[in-house]
């Protein structure tokens, strides 16, 4: 058994998603391989081969491989998929983009989003906004796999992999980087962070998120988030919503402000360690799931914990 772990890095810097979807690559078992690719990756390769549980990592550096783009990473993965029974990643925007052209191209399924590893190919993975979990057994010779990270605890670095060079594969050409608009902020990233903050539709206008939700958020050196229904009436921006079709979050503490508790909102959140849940209404479905409910005004309340704080 062989694994093929495509990583999530900028280069510079391998993100943590790898760390984690290497333990749940070592728990289908077999050896690990991590696919640095990229340009001017050799940081984030060096960052690779120091995960415990990885046997080579394989840094792969042409322009082609710049900036992720699904065609040509998928091409360089199909190339060495013959060595590999499986190939994992995870279910980030380059895992979820580039993943399935993989299995598309090697014929095979692609067994999405697991949250479990049962056996090297029987996995847990949830549907239905996360209201059932489905076990999945793929029966297909390589297995393409992409991994909700929320749920594995990172892979410690005290590893010391051997770290490959490899050419790229031929660029199919059919995509070309024009540029990326990314959102700069002070704050943790919302999937990486071990506190977040969320505010939904109660706080009632964006300059009202601002001056409630963001100085606490400051005291506890939290991500913010938000529910989809601030973010669609313009209090939060999208890259904040947490959800069904926002982000899935797993923090050691969520603290919901001003939010119902809808399904899709509690698909993005309800793995979190701890739920607080402030909300004027003792009847809001939020409470079913919070560790901690406070039936409050969130335009008190907020106020008075920062200054707790
Ligand atoms: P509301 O449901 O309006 O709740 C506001 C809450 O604030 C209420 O409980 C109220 O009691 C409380 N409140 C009001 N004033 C105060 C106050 N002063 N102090 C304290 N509490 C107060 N939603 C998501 O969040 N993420 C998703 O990814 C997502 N994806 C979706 C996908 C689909 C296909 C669909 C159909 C819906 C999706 N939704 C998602 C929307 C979801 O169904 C809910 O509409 C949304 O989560 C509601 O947001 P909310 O809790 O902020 O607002």
């Amino acid at each position: 058994m062989a694994i093929l772990l495509l990583a999530d890095h900028d280069n510079a810097h391998l993100s943590d998603q790898t760390a984690k979807t290497l333990t749940a690559a070592t728990k289908i078992g077999g050896d690990v391989h991590v696919l640095v690719a990229g340009s001017g990756a050799k940081a984030a390769g060096e960052q690779a081969a120091k995960l415990s549980g990885v046997s080579k990592v394989l840094v792969a550096e042409d322009a082609s491989l710049a900036n992720n783009l699904a065609e040509p990473l998928a091409a360089l993965i199909v190339s060495l998929a013959g060595s590999y029974d499986t190939i994992i990643g995870a279910a980030t925007s380059v895992g979820k983009n580039v993943l399935p052209r993989v299995a598309a191209l090697l014929d095979v399924a692609q067994v999405s989003e697991i949250i479990e590893v049962v056996s090297s190919d029987t996995f847990k993975r949830p549907i239905y906004a996360g209201n059932a979990i489905q076990t999945v057994q793929s029966t297909d010779a390589k297995k393409v796999i992409t991994v909700r990270t929320a749920s594995f605890a990172a892979a410690d670095a005290s590893g010391n992999a051997a770290i490959e060079s490899i050419s790229a594969a031929a660029n199919p050409g059919l995509s070309s980087f024009v540029g990326d608009a990314l959102s700069s902020s002070d704050r943790p990233e919302l999937t990486s962070a071990k506190i977040i903050i969320s505010g939904g539709r109660a706080l009632g206008s964006a300059e009202k998120f601002r001056e409630v939700i963001l100085p606490v958020a400051d005291k506890l050196g939290a991500a913010v988030g938000a529910s989809r229904a601030a973010v669609d009436a313009g209090y939060a921006p999208n890259d904040w919503q947490v959800g069904q079709t926002g982000k899935v979050v797993a923090p050691q503490l969520y603290i919901a402000c001003g939010i119902s508790g809808a399904i899709q909102h509690l698909a993005g959140m309800k793995d979190s360690k701890v739920i607080v849940a402030i909300n004027k209404d003792e009847e809001a479905p939020i409470f079913q799931i919070a560790d901690y409910g406070l039936v409050a005004d969130l335009f008190e309340a907020l106020p008075e914990l920062e200054k707790a704080l």
